[in-house]
């Protein structure tokens, strides 16, 4: 059994406006870094496009066709002070979507046996109706809601450890018990939600905010004292990641600071969760990630691991 890889030529043909910190170049590198030899054994497949129905596990039709008629013919067009789409934006959008729909099927019918989508761009600050932070559709809420409604899990849990809070995968998930969202983030920075008394329509969401300039000592215990315990007492079914990388100490856009080291702790650990309750099962999707040199090597360190522990 061996670990799969996800990408589509599409991730290269979302263009953001000269500067942008959420850039071509991303999946560039990444895609660059797992064509290393240490990766020939990894099973890499195409990212579909996804149907309309899959973005409608978590958004309104109002929302799906807002943004394909966003899209510009030519240039770019700012959504909000961050978010952008270029011609090519919705397919890629959507490919992100279906390359995590696609994941968590091969997972769950034991095709293989954990899966990184190496995607762009990334999803997990899309609410209901508001893109927003880079993203416009919410890759992980809806793999998760494809697990549950589709392949009859019982209960899906989603781990978020990209720095920036995933408010839109919470929003989404927010009044869904058969789902754990447990996220970590630096806390001040944006967006700023993310507090401890953000716990969910039904307790399913935990919000671990750590300070600016702490590094992997406090993650690591945090992570021991509430996440471990979390994940265990909910005994998950499938085990979803989103995959941040931006809690780099290199990172531009923020001030925590892990290192290769510490992702390749968590991603040991978080396995060893899944190895404990669900038979391994993983699915690990990109989110940010803005220093180039930290995203390429974090994400081969990440899907290192994953390939070890594919069994
Ligand atoms: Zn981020």
């Amino acid at each position: 059994m061996v670990t799969a890889v996800f990408s589509h030529e599409s991730f290269l043909k979302h263009i953001t406006p000269a500067g942008h910190s959420e850039q071509v170049a991303r999946i560039e590198r990444v895609q660059a870094a797992l064509r290393d030899p240490a990766f020939d054994s990894l099973d890499r497949r195409e990212a579909p496009d996804c149907s309309d129905d899959d973005i409608l596990l978590c958004h309104p039709q109002s929302h799906l066709d807002a943004i394909t008629a966003a899209e510009p013919a030519t240039g770019s067009i700012a959504l909000d002070g961050d978010t952008y789409m270029s011609p090519g934006s919705t397919l890629a959008a959507r490919h992100a979507v279906g390359g995590c729909i696609a994941a968590v099927d091969a997972v769950m019918t034991g095709e293989v046996s954990n899966a990184f989508v190496a995607c762009r761009p990334p999803g997990h600050h899309a609410e209901q109706s508001k893109p927003m932070g880079f993203c416009l559709f919410g890759t992980a809420a809806i793999a998760a809601k494809h697990a549950l409604e589709r392949h009859r899990v019982s209960r899906v849990a989603v781990v978020d450890f990209d720095v920036h809070h995933g408010n839109g995968t919470q929003a989404l998930l927010w009044d869904e018990p058969r789902s754990l969202f447990i996220g970590s983030h630096q806390n001040p920075l944006w967006p700023g939600t993310g507090m401890p008394e953000e716990t969910g329509a039904q307790d399913n969401v935990m919000t671990l905010p750590l300070p600016p300039h702490s590094d992997g000592r406090l993650m690591r215990a945090t992570y021991e004292a509430q996440v471990f315990p979390a994940l265990d007492a909910f005994a998950p079914e499938l085990l979803i990641l989103s995959a941040g990388f931006d809690a780099h100490k290199d990172d531009p856009l923020a001030q925590l600071e892990w290192t290769e080291d510490d992702f390749v702790w968590l991603t040991q650990k978080l396995c060893d969760v899944a190895d404990q309750h669900c038979d391994g099962r993983v699915v690990s999707t990109l989110e940010g990630g803005y220093d180039l040199n930290a995203l390429a090597a974090s994400v081969a360190a990440h899907v290192g691991v994953l390939m070890e522990r594919a069994k």
